[in-house]
């Protein structure tokens, strides 16, 4: 979460500043700032709300800067509170949590140190002072040691003024180096550009760039060598392509993401350690956050159907926290779209301390999750900037059924399953213009006192996701809730000013997930219809309703979630939300 930029080179540092935090804006939009040095001062203009409220400070002059875009973790979205914080000769820009700040700022303050804001952040300006003898990257391993918690930093100095330095510990940094200039950016779309070379930042690693070079530093300070970074060019694209936001843009492309996130590991990974692995694994624990979590719950479906493995699915956060029971045979699975998840990076870890082969599913191949996996499965989403996440959750079921497949293979249970899975992004195509119907339905949304998404087996897989792609981006409360359980306590809240939406695509389960149809009307609730099944369309009791393709049973959710994505969509916009930027969220939850 938060974006933090920097630039030292022969060029103006404040239009790559400002450009590059409009790049990262999807990690924060509560303020935005950045800090210059010109003429022997620091420049600073810092504003509360997105970056185009600082966008006039392109125009300012100077070859060295760094900006922040911030999602606030401590100290309410303010100017006071907005990166770069300077103090002394010092400013900085911090993403992450110090969890010890308030113990550093008391000390600071029994010293006589007064603080400008409430953040965390601010100690470090504070300790760079403190420390500082002349050597810029001592004085910040010195800070860093005091620190606990996790940060990236980059730091300017007035008795410096060509050389930015920089340190990192659990949130992402990285570094470019082109002609004349060096940058950084917690993310890549924000430096990717044509003769950038790219190099990551380790965990404790320090960087001290100047508009010749970088140079890299253990964390002891001993010089290190490193490999330039391998990027793939679809992560570093970032613009809306001709769509209004990038929520639409990016679920217009999600058969392009699917299609491009089909593997067939079961051929070729044949005589691979991955598919020994797979051969040996006798469980599934799955560990993930938000709709990656969802995602788990919906393979689980899948790979219980399809290979008969038995799998749990734990939230990360609570997961890294519960003394867990691992049996031996488990193969641990951690999905995460940006791979940075704080709580998914530490459940993984725990799976590893107990030597449990780990996969990692996540859709950026140099992230943290990608280090410290022993098999990545990448998805080919693509960038994602809105920060409800779309095309990703399609693309992560996608690389998920097809390790399910894989998994189908190695127990000698061989189908059909993937030339089923290779129609889908066919039938993506097919669901998302069947899904432009929904639309019409938003005012019966807007204003409602509660939503419940309503489904069985798969069915309710997707529900939840629905049901969480409505709260996030339109802040309407709302239930994902099997269809069967709704009698045993959520039918309470259903009155005629709580929509109900339903799933059903599994004709097995149809007549019962009807039951709940008739309770649900019965208590004057609106009634809206996602089905594959056609005969359901035009039943009395359904309000509106919507056909979508059929497809295998284990992949439906890959499905049915289109509608439900296009239906918080357009349900925000009716509200007069901004779907690409929900209140109080950010991608890429980098803190705990
Ligand atoms: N903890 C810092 C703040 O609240 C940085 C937040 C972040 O990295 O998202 O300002």
């Amino acid at each position: 979460m938060c974006g933090i930029v920097g630039y030292v080179g022969k060029g103006n540092a404040a239009p790559f500043l400002v450009e590059g935090l409009k790049k990262l804006e999807y990690r924060g939009y509560d303020s935005a700032g950045i800090a210059l040095i010109n003429d022997g001062k620091f420049v600073c203009k810092k504003r509360k709300g997105t970056v185009a409220e600082i966008s006039d400070a392109a125009d300012l002059c100077s070859g060295i800067g760094i900006g922040h875009t911030r999602w606030a973790t401590h100290g309410a979205p303010s100017e006071r509170n907005a990166h770069p914080h300077i103090y002394g000769r010092f400013a900085i820009v911090h993403n992450g949590i110090l969890e010890n700040y308030a113990l550093l700022k008391e000390q600071l303050e029994s010293d006589g140190e007064t603080f400008i804001s409430e953040t965390d952040s601010e100690v470090v300006a504070h300790l760079l002072e403190k420390f500082y003898c002349g050597n810029l990257l001592s004085a910040l391993r010195e800070v860093t040691e005091k620190l606990v918690g996790s940060y990236a930093l980059a730091v300017l100095c007035l008795d410096q003024p060509d050389i930015i330095v920089c340190a990192r510990k659990a949130s992402p940094l990285l570094v470019g180096v082109k002609e004349g200039a060096c940058l950084i950016a917690s993310d890549i779309p924000a430096i990717a550009g044509e003769g950038v070379t790219a190099y990551l930042l380790g965990d404790g690693e320090f960087a001290l760039l100047n508009a010749a070079e970088a140079k890299f530093y253990s964390p002891q300070l001993q010089p290190i060598r490193k490999n330039q970074l391998e990027y793939d060019p679809l992560i570093s694209s970032s613009d809306k392509g001709g769509y209004v936001h990038f929520m639409k843009k990016e679920m217009s492309e999600i058969p392009c993401s699917v299609r491009n996130s089909i593997c067939d590991f079961a051929t070729k990974l044949k005589f691979s350690d991955f598919y020994q692995v797979l051969c040996q694994t006798k469980y599934i624990h799955i560990v993930a956050c938000g709709t990656a979590y969802h995602s788990g719950l919906a393979v689980k479906y899948a790979i219980e159907r399809l290979a008969r493995v038995p799998v749990e699915v734990t939230i990360a956060s609570e997961f890294r926290y519960s003394n867990p029971v691992i049996c031996s045979g488990t193969l641990a699975i951690a999905i995460s779209q940006s791979g940075e998840t704080a709580d998914t990076l530490a459940a993984a870890k725990l799976f590893r301390a107990k030597s449990v082969p780990l996969v990692a599913v996540t859709n950026v191949s140099y992230s943290s999750l990608t280090r410290i996996a022993d098999f990545v499965l990448p998805t080919r989403a693509g960038s994602e900037i809105g920060v409800a996440a779309t095309k990703s959750y399609n693309a992560q079921l996608t690389v998920l059924y097809s390790l399910a497949i894989a998994l189908e293979n190695a127990k000698g249970k061989s189908g059909k399953s993937l030339e089923r899975l290779k129609r889908l992004p066919r039938l993506a195509t097919a669901t998302l213009e069947a899904a432009e119907t929904v639309r019409s339905w938003t005012s019966h949304f807007v204003g409602a006192r509660c939503v419940l998404f309503i489904g069985r087996g798969a069915d309710y897989c997707a529900a939840v996701e629905g049901s969480l792609k409505l709260k996030e981006i339109t802040y309407l409360p709302s239930e994902g809730y099997p269809a069967g359980e709704l009698k045993h306590g959520t039918l309470a809240l259903v009155d005629e000013r709580t929509p109900v939406v339903v799933l059903l695509t599994n004709k097995r389960l149809a007549a019962k997930t009807m039951n709940a149809v008739h309770e649900a009307a019965a208590r004057g609730a609106k009634v809206f219809l996602i089905t594959s099944i056609a005969e359901y369309l035009e039943n009395e009791e359904v309000f509106a309703s919507v056909l979508i393709p059929q497809c295998s049973e284990a992949f439906t959710p890959l499905l049915s979630v289109i509608p439900l994505q296009a239906l918080a969509y357009y349900t925000a916009i009716a509200c007069g939300n901004d779907p690409d930027k929900p209140r109080n969220l950010a991608k890429s939850v980098t803190v705990e």
